[in-house]
Order: structure tokens, then sequence, then C-alpha cells
């Protein structure tokens, strides 16, 4: 059994490492749980190569940055800089954090919390949520896709295999792309599928013109339009593997015929896109309100949106939800009535959100 927190904070960006650091200071026991590889997944993942970290900072706010150790400098760096600068911090301050565990719910044992991963259970007398609001989709097929991998980390491990690639935009090419230049700088000849489920492939024309460049420098590619994973499952080797149905044909009498390629999880890489935290917050019962007409000026009408106190303390008793997972804006609790408020999706709001939630437990802890 996992040891005790006062805090088990979920997500390693700029959130939960803000609120990881105020923990570390103030003397409460934490532990960051972050899905990816290192801390700042979340960035790495969605920032452009080079792409410059601006210190943004809404007008009217009136606090400065709460934490000033994680603030982006004020003369903008490259993402890579900045993750770097981070990744430093992290080791210095010697933060509790542990990657590569993925969140998936919460439960209620007496009065603490149990936090459910991937990895087993963490307990923890409050839990702050700061997941962000980019969640990778799952692959919905019939068994268990987990082992399948929703990014690229090193083209370099696909050499030598047969590699599925599932996906129809411009990340999937991408990814497509490395690992053909990957394979050709070995002359290794087995191929790249990538599939989709839809007949058309969506890709802008810059991404096109690599694609092509590759396939006539010898790129050895095969093309699965309408192809749609089905099952999860593991073989008499104890292999995980995905069955991918890559045709359907129906016949008179009702007995339909299909063919299917099945594949090792660990060689597959599903770029399918990524999704807002809702239903994360479904499964793990917290309250949402959704906009009726002309109550919200952010959110659309119908749209739902999370219910929270003004110490971002979910309707989960203990369960505290912040950063980029409550944007663009929430329901506030206060003084008796609920409005929307606006919550810009910013590292300035992470960070600072992050200070006021371990105010908050501070004075609930009495640390
Ligand atoms: C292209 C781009 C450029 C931007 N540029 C700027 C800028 O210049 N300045 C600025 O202020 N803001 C910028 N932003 C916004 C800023 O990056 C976000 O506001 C900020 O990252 C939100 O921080 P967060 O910690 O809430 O979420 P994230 O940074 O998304 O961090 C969440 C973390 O949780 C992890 N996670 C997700 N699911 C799970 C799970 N199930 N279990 C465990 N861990 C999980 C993720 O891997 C990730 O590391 C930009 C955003 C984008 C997309």
């Amino acid at each position: 059994m996992n040891s005790l927190h006062d805090v088990l904070i979920v997500g390693g960006g700029p959130a939960g490492l803000a609120t990881a650091y105020l923990c570390h200071k103030h003397g409460l026991s934490y532990l960051v749980l972050e899905s990816g590889k290192g801390v700042f997944q979340g960035i790495a993942n969605t920032y452009p190569e080079g792409k410059h970290v601006y210190a943004s900072k809404p007008k009217d706010a009136p606090e400065p940055f709460m934490v000033d150790e994680l603030r982006p400098p004020d003369k903008p760096v490259t993402v890579e800089s900045y993750i770097q600068y981070v990744q430093h911090f992290v080791q210095h301050e010697n933060l509790n954090v542990r990657t590569e565990v993925a969140f998936e719910d919460i439960r209620e044992e007496r009065d603490l919390l149990s936090v459910v991963t991937d990895k087993g259970v963490f307990r923890g007398r409050k839990v702050v949520l700061a997941f962000g609001s980019s969640i990778p989709r799952e692959l919905s097929v019939y068994g268990d896709a987990r082992m399948v991998a929703k990014s690229m980390e090193d083209a370099t491990m696909y050499v030598g295999v047969r590699t599925l690639v599932i996906g129809g935009g411009n990340t999937a090419a991408d990814v497509v792309i490395a690992i053909l230049k990957a394979k050709r700088e070995v002359n290794d000849t087995q191929p790249v599928y990538w599939a989709h489920k839809s007949g058309k492939f969506d890709v802008n024309k810059e991404t096109a013109q690599r694609l092509g460049e590759e396939i006539l420098l010898g790129g050895n590619i095969r093309l699965l339009p309408g192809a749609i994973p089905r099952i999860g499952e593991v073989d008499e080797q104890g292999v995980d593997r995905l069955v991918i149905r890559i045709n359907e044909f129906k016949h008179a009498d009702g007995i339909d015929t299909y063919n299917s390629m099945s594949f090792p999880m660990k060689n597959v890489i599903a770029c399918i896109g990524s999704q807002g935290p809702m239903p994360i917050f479904d499964k793990v019962g917290i309250q949402m309100i959704a906009c009726a007409a002309g109550v919200c000026k952010i959110a659309k009408e119908g749209d739902r949106l999370v219910l929270l106190t003004s110490e971002f303390e979910s309707t989960r008793k203990g369960v505290y939800i912040i950063g980029g997972a409550i944007s663009p804006s929430y329901m506030k609790i206060s003084a008796g009535s609920i409005a929307e408020e606006r919550h810009p999706n910013l590292i300035y709001t992470a960070i600072n959100d992050a200070y006021h939630v371990v105010e908050a437990i501070r004075g609930k802890l009495g640390k």
C-alpha cells in the first residue's frame, strides 16, 4: 500500500508543479502523479518546436505571479529552454514527482481519498486535479487498448518492425513521416501502415509535401483508409495486440465477412486527437452545470461548466480542480450565488490557482 500524503496532485504541468512546490515549501506531504515521461509533458506535447513562451497576464488580473520560480522569463524563451529550466528546478528542489502514472478515478475511504491510477492506488487527504485541458482521446475498442501509445517519443523505436499509425490528421502524418525517415536511414524495408476510420486523410499542404518527399525517397507506406480498431486482446504468448478491421463485405444473406490485421500494441501509435476533461469529471462524479440561454458570456448555451467554490473545491469534498482543466470558464459558488467565472488558459492562471488552493488546504489541515 502506498503511503498517505496530505495532497495528491494529478498532472505535472504549471498548475501541478506550482502546487507541489508550495506544498514542499509549507511542509505538506505531497506527490505529483504525471502520466507523461516527464514534467511539463502537456506543454511538450502541444507547443510547436521552438515556440516562444510568454509570461502573459490578463490585463485586469490584480495579483503578480504567485510562484515566481515557475514564471516564464519576461524576455520570451523557447519552449525547449523553459522545459529544461523547469526540469532543473524540479531536480534542484527535489520535488516528489512520479511519472508515467495515469490517473483513472477517485474513491472515498473513510475520511481519506484514494486516487486510482494505472500503477496502483495512492491515498491522500486532499486531491488537486491539474491535468490541463487537453486529454488524449482513448481508442474505443472491445477489451483494453491502454498499451497503445498516444504519441511518439522516438522514431527509431519502430525500426525493424511493422508499425501501425492510427489517425487521419497532421499529427498522425508527422509521426508517419518521422518513422519512414528513421527506417529509410537504416535501410529498414518494414512498412508503416497508416490507418484512418474515414475514407479520406486530412492533412495540410506542407505536411502532404513532406510526406510525398519521404515516399519518393523510398518510404514504405501502406494506407488503410476506412480501417476501424475493433479489439484489444492478449494472444497466447501473452502479447497485447490490437485488431483493426481493414474492410468489410456485406452479403445478401446477412452474413458479413471482414479482413482484419492484428498488431502488437507496442508497435501501434494512435494520434486521434484530444478532448476536454468533461468525460473525466463525469466519471469522477464532479458536478457540472449546463449554461442556459443568456446565462453564460464565455461558454455557449448548453455547455457544461464545472461547479467550484472560490477556493477551487469541487462538489466532491476535498477534490480541487485548477489550471487549464477549468478554462476558459467555470461556475463559481460565492456568497450563496452561482455565476460563470472567466478563467483564461495561461501559465499565470495555472500557477496562481495553485497558490490559492494550497492556502485553502493549509487552512483546512492546520499547516
Ligand atoms: C500552443 C500553445 C501555446 C501556449 N503558449 C502560452 C504562452 O506563451 N504563455 C502562457 O501563459 N500560456 C500559453 N499557453 C497555455 C498554457 O500552456 C496553459 O495554460 C498551461 O499549460 C496550463 O497548465 P496546466 O498545468 O493546467 O495544464 P498542462 O500544462 O496541460 O499540464 C497538465 C499535465 O497533466 C498531465 N496529465 C493529463 N492527463 C493526466 C492523467 N490522466 N494522469 C496524470 N497526468 C495527466 C499532462 O501530461 C500534463 O503534463 C499555450 C498553450 C498552447 C497549446
